[in-house]
């Protein structure tokens, strides 16, 4: 009887544990991917969102996992294996080498991307053996511009699709859905599920704007909400509730995934949309209470955009906080 009664108190201790944090998953090879002095995408977001939490006191409810590398199994599940070959052979020695327009890769950038899709890969080995309930991944380089077989627009390797095709195939769930509200519109997500009926792909983005892509989408499995360049919260809150949400209930995910780009912020010159921090929460609540009623709770968020340092690192903040008010 003791045992059984010391067992039982453990089991609480470790559920309470789990409601009270989440898993924040990094790792110190995406600080070393560095496209250049002048690019955007820098090492300095992820300082500036870690600065924010410690200061923030978030910190304390932060259990941090290091990202290990992704296999080559994962990636294979969502990228062309000559694809695959072709990111690994352009990894230079020294200095950059471009695969893209606007992508580089330094020495650090495929670890760093390799990181960067084994931190959601693990984020959904955490929920779904209930080590976790909300994981955010802070990682770089994002990968939703990222296709089957084409580097594009910052990213490498797709890591949300990677965490999503695990799932499926690991876990051997029915349905996993991904929402993306960067501002840019997820074609490297859209090109790698569209079809795929055991994925719901939800997005927003500017339109028109880059990718120039997901306006005319005819898949239906993927649910795209083009907001025009000056929406603000009202806009996109709306979009949400008449676009995501009733087919979110209806497909009953059960596990939700996010592309979380905060480039879509007032204060963000990237785009042209003037979502505000309280946005971030408050579609985060939304995310996390279709969470509750199809997915146990669970929800895996990865980093996509964002790139006005003080906006990106108070969202993230008021994302995970709305995390925090969902227990
Ligand atoms: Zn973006």
């Amino acid at each position: 009887m003791l045992h059984c009664s010391k067992q039982s108190g453990k089991i609480k201790k470790n559920n309470a544990e789990q409601t009270m944090t989440i898993a924040y998953l990094s790792h110190h090879d995406c600080l070393l991917h560095d496209m250049g002095p002048h690019h955007p995408e820098q090492p300095a977001r992820l300082s500036a969102i870690n600065d924010r939490l410690i200061a923030s006191g978030l910190e304390m409810v932060l259990r941090h996992h290091d990202a290990p590398l992704a296999t080559r199994e994962l990636l294979e599940a969502v990228h062309d294996p000559e694809y695959i070959d072709q990111i690994f052979a352009a990894s230079p020695s020294e200095g950059l080498v471009w695969v893209d327009g606007d992508t580089a890769m330094n020495p650090h950038s495929l670890n760093a991307a390799l990181r960067a899709a084994g931190a959601v890969a693990l984020g959904v080995d955490l929920v779904m053996e209930g080590k976790a309930k909300q994981v955010f991944c802070a990682v770089r380089p994002p990968g939703h511009h990222a296709e089957r077989h084409r580097a594009m627009g910052f990213c490498l390797f797709n890591n949300i699709a990677v965490g999503a095709y695990h799932a499926l195939d690991r876990y051997g769930l029915e349905r996993v859905a991904i929402v993306d509200f960067d501002v840019h519109h997820g074609n490297g997500t859209e090109d790698i599920v569209s079809g795929d009926r055991r994925v719901l792909f939800c997005s927003t983005f500017q339109h028109p704007f880059y990718p120039h892509s997901g306006f005319d989408s005819t898949a239906a499995n993927v649910v795209n909400a083009p907001l025009p360049a000056g929406s603000g919260g009202r806009v996109f809150r709306e979009a949400v509730e008449t676009h995501w949400l009733p087919r979110l209930e209806a497909f009953a995910p059960q596990l939700i995934l996010v592309s979380a780009g905060f480039d879509a912020h007032q204060a963000d010159d990237m785009a042209n949309l003037n979502l505000v921090d309280a946005d971030y929460a408050w579609v985060t609540r939304r995310l996390c209470e279709q969470a509750q009623r199809s997915a146990t709770g669970r929800v895996v968020s990865s980093l996509e955009g964002g790139y006005e340092l003080h906006a990106l690192a108070r969202s993230v903040e008021a994302h995970l906080k709305a995390f925090l008010g969902d227990n």
